[in-house]
């Protein structure tokens, strides 16, 4: 079985290197962030006057955890 010629596991068809746990840190805090601004945007729009605290907080929220799931989604 060959071995790979970066994380030396076995060189199968499907093989694919496993990430460094700093880089995937990152990218999640950096989609968490990414989520957690479009959250804020929505927040703007429909709340220009900053009037509904909570449901600022819980779509802000809900941005944060969407940028992540995404993430993990689209990275697989
Ligand atoms: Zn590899």
């Amino acid at each position: 079985m060959a071995t790979c010629p970066r994380c030396r596991g076995h060189l199968t068809e499907t093989h694919r290197c496993p990430r460094a746990p700093v880089r995937v840190a990152a990218e999640i805090g950096l989609a968490a962030v990414a989520g957690g601004l479009v959250g804020l945007l929505i927040v703007a729009l429909l709340d220009p006057h900053g009037q509904m605290t909570q449901i600022d907080t819980v779509v802000v929220t809900v941005g944060v955890f969407a940028g992540i799931g995404l993430d993990r989604l689209l990275r697989g």
